[in-house]
């Protein structure tokens, strides 16, 4: 694979490699069991400690305030779920029309089981402004879940604003920050949340593992029962690998963020260029504020699953829509969302540009998309 180009990063990210292999200490020496009393699982023990402990730091919280999952579906459907189970069916959840299926199909799920959520649209950007949220919350809403950033378009959300908003209704406010924690800078406090989803595989740890941040003093429900793990409210044995490499994958991206966000845009704003100089008619998704990196571009009257094909005959990873999508045939619900016309919404690609890809991928991708879409 050594000539590939992988320019797919929001769909998962290289495993960091010195996270793999204190990681690989755990699958084949330090295997005891957190619960253990004995030798054989006190450093376990020690590391997941350890772990909980360097997580909190790096998004600004206390180390008692992050719970270990297997990954951003579960973190979502635990933060969803386990508010909706235990409120009274009169209250109402808002979610907003471009989140994660996993939010999405956790939505309704709910709403089958006599749920009421409103949608909240976004702008022709994917912003979900705060008067959009003014314009649907009511001291009935008892839960408001509103991505940071998307996994589509890249498009940041105005989180602090709209978690605001939420808190004079006295509704609690979660996000989905799966594409977002180890990218650009968190503070959980500073934003004022109270849960928070994360996934490792999107930030150089494995994939598996995740976690979610719940502000103490929340309300908030176990969604998978059993053991007494995670303070009682997630049961299962700790998977003791993943989460120390996710610790060391997470610390190691917030040691170098400021740097990486500078090179991925550096490497970002050098695509773009390449692709004007080729005379490439296309329109760039997702507003001003989008993550570093993470560029959705639509070509009018092509069709992006072609492009992706024929990208990959070429050596070089690129998406469509989300990855988590790819299998549904149909444009995807965040472009039809920002009202983007169905002609050009088909013609539309994702490029996740991250830390490992060099100014010579971004030529292979400016010449093999010229090659595709002017040269043929
Ligand atoms: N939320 C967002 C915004 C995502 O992009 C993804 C994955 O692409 C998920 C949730 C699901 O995360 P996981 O793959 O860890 O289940």
């Amino acid at each position: 694979m050594k000539h590939y180009v992988y320019a797919d990063n929001a769909a998962t990210t290289e495993i960091d490699i010195g996270a793999f292999d204190i990681m690989k200490s755990f699958l084949l020496n330090n295997y005891g069991n957190p619960s253990q009393p004995y030798l054989l699982s006190r450093t376990p023990k020690k590391a997941v400690k350890e772990a909980r402990q360097c997580i909190a730091e790096c998004i600004g919280a206390n180390s008692d305030e992050i719970f270990f999952t297997s990954g951003g579906t579960e973190s979502d459907n635990w933060a969803i779920k386990g508010t909706a189970f235990f409120m009274d069916k009169n209250k109402n959840i808002i979610t907003s029309e471009i989140e994660h299926h996993a939010i999405l199909n956790s939505c309704l799920s709910l709403e089958k089981m006599g749920y009421s959520v409103l949608y909240l649209q976004p702008d022709k950007n994917g912003v979900i402004t705060p008067k959009e949220l003014e314009s649907k919350i009511t001291n009935q809403t008892k839960f408001v879940s509103v991505m940071l950033a998307n996994n589509e378009i890249g498009t940041i959300q105005p989180i602090k604003e709209l978690c605001e908003i939420a808190h004079k209704h006295n509704a609690l406010f979660h996000t989905d920050a799966v594409q977002a924690v180890g990218h650009i800078n968190i503070d959980v406090k500073d934003l004022g949340i109270d849960l928070l989803s994360s996934s490792a595989h999107k930030f150089n740890g494995a994939k598996g593992t995740g976690f979610l941040y719940i502000k103490n003093g929340t309300e908030m429900h176990s969604f998978i029962d059993g053991g007494s793990q995670e303070s009682d409210l997630r049961a299962g044995t700790e998977n003791v690998a993943g989460i120390v490499c996710m610790a060391t994958a997470l610390k190691n991206n917030i040691l170098q963020l400021d740097k990486n966000q500078k090179y991925v845009k550096k490497l970002e704003t050098k695509l773009l260029s390449l692709l004007e100089k080729d005379g490439l008619n296309y329109i760039r998704n997702g507003g001003e504020n989008t993550l570093p990196g993470l560029i959705s571009l639509s070509f009018p009257g092509f069709d992006g699953e072609a492009i992706l094909h024929c990208m990959d005959l070429m050596g070089i990873a690129i998406s469509t829509g989300s990855a988590c999508d790819s299998k549904r045939k149909k444009v995807s619900h965040v472009l039809k969302a920002i009202n983007l016309d169905e002609k050009v919404a088909k013609g539309t690609i994702r490029i996740s540009l991250g830390k490992n890809n060099t100014e010579e991928h971004i030529e292979r991708i400016a010449n093999s998309l010229a090659k595709i879409l002017i040269k043929q």
